[in-house]
């Protein structure tokens, strides 16, 4: 059913304006794909896999991310953030898990051995302060929709406790310092021996991802994959 809001404002294609929807199918279909790397080495890797020889204790297991963070996947993203549109996240999630089915990744594919069973979906949380004053974290809305059509529980598992200055503004190095110890564990939920896809909109240094995955593992998860829409 068309609410009146769709009448007044109809849904436009983020790629090229075409009237209908967020998504236009020519749109998706010209999604650029990212090339599967090592989150540790960032080189290329079967399926998003750490390599091997990057295994860490502590670090993370794989990283799996949609397209390259330009047009129109920058402009979904940038929209999903600042400016709330009801289901682009949806949407997005939707995307997700078409291409990564066409795929047939390694990660999917272990999930369906698995069953989905302790397999858990991990958003990257806001601080309070900054998801009271946006309304929502957008990580939690792609978690939420990612969950759903996989058939996933979704668990707030992280909680940020400190407000850290914006990643865009810092190199590497700063980025790094300013993530230490902005997140702690969520002692309501139960994470022992899960299997975490933790779940971020933009990989960009991979930094905060790197110090959640850290956290979780820290906490008794038995692996954490990260997911991100864009990379
Ligand atoms: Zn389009
Ligand atoms: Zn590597």
């Amino acid at each position: 059913m068309r609410s009146i809001l769709d009448l007044l404002f109809p849904k436009k294609c983020i790629g090229c304006s075409k009237i209908g929807n967020y998504f236009c199918l020519s749109c998706i279909a010209n999604i650029k794909q990212t090339e599967l790397v090592c989150p540790f080495c960032e080189r290329l890797s079967l399926g998003g896999m750490t390599h091997p020889i990057c295994r860490r204790k502590y670090g993370l297991d794989g990283l799996w991310s949609l397209g390259i963070y330009e047009k129109p996947l920058k402009n979904a993203i940038q929209k999903l953030k600042y400016k709330w549109i009801e289901d682009l996240a949806k949407v997005l999630a939707d995307i997700t898990i078409e291409y990564w089915a066409k795929k047939g990744t390694f990660l999917l594919d272990k999930i369906k051995k698995d069953q989905g069973k302790n397999w858990i979906l991990v958003p990257v949380p806001l601080h309070k302060k900054r998801q009271n004053w946006r309304g929502f974290n957008q990580a939690e809305q792609l978690a939420c929709n990612l969950g759903q059509k996989l058939d996933l529980q979704m668990e707030n598992a992280l909680i940020r406790v400190k407000n850290t200055k914006p990643q865009v503004s810092l190199d590497a190095y700063s980025r790094k310092q300013n993530i230490k110890g902005a997140f702690i564990l969520n002692s309501k939920c139960q994470i022992q021996n899960s299997n975490v896809i933790l779940v971020d909109d933009v990989w960009t240094t991979g930094s905060t991802l790197k110090e959640c995955g850290y956290i979780l593992k820290r906490g008794g998860v038995k692996s954490v994959w990260v997911l991100t829409i864009a990379r």
